[in-house]
């Protein structure tokens, strides 16, 4: 595979912009070699400056469920864009795709959009403080939610302590009201409450953890927290962004019968522009300004551009079947893939839920991945780089590291499928 002109955009991007990339994991930095410039998407696949076409099972990340450049979404951006960019005043669009949202989220009553998933849970936790007037917080070790000071934390040990500093520039102050408890361990956050019980506004959890590679919820544990959460007058915050429009239509509150107070959400519903958004009960909503108190603003919050990305995208997915095909369509990969790894005596563990999955090499066939602790013990990074690569050089993009999720679209073929199987079964063999 040539990658001469990759290779010669990365070295400028390198003296351009920091690591050559906008975001950390573009850089191959866990897998090493060279990050390709993708030059156009299409369906199901990108192609890179070099001309290679790739199998996408990133898509960008999550957002684009319907695959690259929906010829519906491209043209209602179109229409759209004719018209301008942005007014900074209200639109009728804001209003159809929040009623469009409510409507297909089972806790949300009133919403505002941001311009990111980052920006969404920051604001939802400043939500929980004013509203609940209590500072603390509780985050689970490798769960991401985005880039804010007080949620770059995670715990050294996987027990639950006081929060310590991911970053530089991350002061200690900023996130001394932040507590850390391993996923997957209800006994934890229990201590956490029993020690601080009228301290704690808010617990926000990625109902699947799907930046720590794909973890599952045990039986009980989302329910759990949800219960602990309402015991102790704290929010129950549930952070969608990956997995709403994902997990289910509804998100992982509809899967799993959820009622958290406060949901965010980002990735699919701006279609792939950047949107986030929170939501919840009126209640909780109107204390956001200019309802309430709470301050919250954005220059380009809800511009008609991101807006008509959103409802084009999320539209055509609620229509008849749509999603089912898509969840049908990752249980095939996911299946396949383990398939794969069994036949050739690799241990793996496959998880997926609706259109999203997740595959770890395993460094011993009885290693079970539940948190944080156990995906950096278990997880064969060495043996994932291989298979990266190899499946790479033959057309399929994967995550470039393990410890990310993968995505399906409306776009992918089952032809598109059967040859990635068939590159993963003769992969297997050599790795
Ligand atoms: C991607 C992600 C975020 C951050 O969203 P950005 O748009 O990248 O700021 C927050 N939470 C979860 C669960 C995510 O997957």
């Amino acid at each position: 595979m040539k990658t001469e002109q990759s290779e010669r955009l990365f070295e400028r991007a390198k003296t351009l912009i920091p690591g050559g990339v906008n975001s950390p994991v573009r850089a191959f930095g866990s897998v090493g070699g060279t990050p390709r410039f993708i030059a156009r998407g299409e369906g199901a696949y990108m192609w890179d400056e070099d001309g290679n076409r790739y199998i996408d099972y990133i898509l960008s990340w999550g957002p684009l469920v319907l695959g690259h450049a929906h010829p519906d979404v491209v043209e209602a951006l179109k229409q759209t864009l004719e018209r301008g960019t942005s007014y900074g005043t209200p639109t009728a669009l804001e209003n159809e795709l929040a009623a469009l949202v409510i409507e297909t989220m089972p806790n949300i009553e009133m919403i505002r959009f941001v311009n990111s998933g980052t920006e969404a849970t920051m604001s939802a936790l400043r939500l929980a403080r004013a509203y609940t007037k209590r500072n603390k917080i509780i985050k689970f070790a490798g769960c991401y939610h985005g880039h804010a000071d007080l949620l770059l934390v995670q715990a050294g040990s996987g027990v639950a302590t006081l929060g310590l500093p991911d970053s530089p520039g991350v002061p200690p102050a900023t996130t001394a009201d932040t507590l850390i408890a391993p996923y997957n361990n209800l006994e934890a956050v229990k201590n956490l409450f029993e020690q601080y019980p009228e301290d704690i506004a808010g617990v926000i959890v990625e109902p699947i953890a799907a930046n720590m590679g794909f973890v599952l919820p045990e039986d009980g544990y989302l329910v759990g927290l949800q219960e602990l959460c309402h015991q102790y007058g704290a929010l129950f915050i549930l952070d969608e962004v990956m997995t709403g429009f994902r997990v289910a239509i509804g998100g992982a509150q509809e899967r799993w019968n959820l009622q958290p107070d406060i949901t965010c959400l980002g990735k699919v519903i701006g279609g792939g522009l950047p949107v986030g958004a929170y939501g919840g009960k009126c209640e909780i909503m109107e204390y956001v300004a200019p309802a309430g108190p709470m301050y919250q603003a954005g220059t380009l919050s809800g511009n008609p551009l991101a807006m008509i990305a959103g409802l084009s995208t999320i539209r055509i997915l609620k229509q008849e079947g749509v999603f089912e095909e898509i969840a049908q369509k990752t249980a095939q990969l996911a299946e396949g893939l383990r398939a794969c790894a069994k036949e050739k005596g690799i241990p793996v563990q496959v998880t997926y839920e609706g259109s999203m999955f997740g595959m770890y090499f395993l460094k011993s066939q009885d290693a079970n991945i539940k948190d944080y602790a156990t995906a950096k013990q278990y997880a064969d990074t060495e043996r994932y780089s291989r298979y990266f690569h190899a499946m790479l050089e033959r057309g399929v993009y994967f995550a470039p590291s393990q410890f990310e999720a993968g995505f399906m679209s409306s776009a992918h073929s089952e032809a598109d499928i059967n040859y990635t199987l068939e590159q993963a079964q003769g992969i297997m063999r050599i790795i």
